[in-house]
């Protein structure tokens, strides 16, 4: 268990120690190249979390792309000249997303509060080598993001955009069902573990970064871990998991 232990949590600290690479969010490249931009664009990164809920997530990380095709442009000052209903309208015509409706809200007020709060520039928000709990209190302040999206967020500004916090005590893990089945299969967690059990078995694991998990379960679900037939044979786990399939 422990040599497990050692070896996710190596995985996961390789991860975090690359060099930035251009994030794959979509897999669109005009759309990953507005998501990556986090020097013109910050607020697209911002709008991409807020939609990544209840659809695919490269379909929600495609909405600010998508927008921006519409409007010729996805400067944070011609977003913020849009009535609600303009980007009601928007979301409903497209249909870029199952909750239409409430996801034109959550752009329309993160629109607002990246203008009013934080000057028109959302990199504002992980500007000064702040600490994790910052950032994710930050993101909880938006309209329609909880502590599953917050914590994706500062996950992914720290491990995949490089950026300087002061700690990593906030950052949770996020389960998703491949977090989820390998955590189970290596034993880190009961098959009955609820998610919410999962975050905790993770603060448990590791304090200082919970979500060191993430990225390095994400990884062998999504490649050898499948819920049926896992590659175990291929699985860089294979000598230490007890496969609790
Ligand atoms: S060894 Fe098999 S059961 Fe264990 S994590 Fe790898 S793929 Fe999953």
């Amino acid at each position: 268990m422990d040599r497990l232990l050692q070896k996710l949590k190596k995985r996961g600290h390789d991860l975090v120690s690359l060099p930035y690479k251009k994030i794959e969010f979509t897999k669109n490249e005009e759309s990953d190249n507005l998501l990556n931009d986090l020097e013109r664009y910050p607020h697209a990164f911002v709008i991409g979390c807020l939609m990544d809920r209840q659809i695919r997530a490269n379909r929600a990380w495609l909405i600010p792309y998508k927008i921006k095709k519409i409007l010729n442009g996805f400067k944070i000052q011609d977003l913020y000249q849009l009535k609600l209903s303009d980007v009601r309208e928007i979301f409903k015509k497209n249909a870029f997303h199952r909750l239409n409706e409430d996801m034109a809200k959550i752009f329309y007020l993160a629109i607002e509060k990246i203008q009013h709060k934080y000057n028109g520039n959302a990199s504002e928000i992980w500007e000064n080598n702040p600490s994790s709990a910052t950032i994710v209190r930050k993101f909880l302040e938006f309209h329609g993001s909880g502590p599953k999206i917050s914590t994706m967020a500062a996950n992914t500004l720290y491990r995949d955009f490089k950026i300087p916090m002061k700690d990593c005590y906030s950052i949770d893990i996020s389960p998703d069902r491949h977090v989820d089945r390998v955590f189970k299969r290596i034993g880190f967690a009961h098959k009955n573990d609820k998610r919410e059990t999962i975050i905790y078995i993770a603060r448990d694991l590791n304090p200082k970064y919970p979500g060191i998990f993430d990225l390095s379960c994400y990884e062998i679900g999504a490649n050898w871990c499948k819920p049926k037939n896992p590659i175990c044979g291929n699985c860089y786990l294979f000598q230490l998991c007890p496969r609790h399939i």
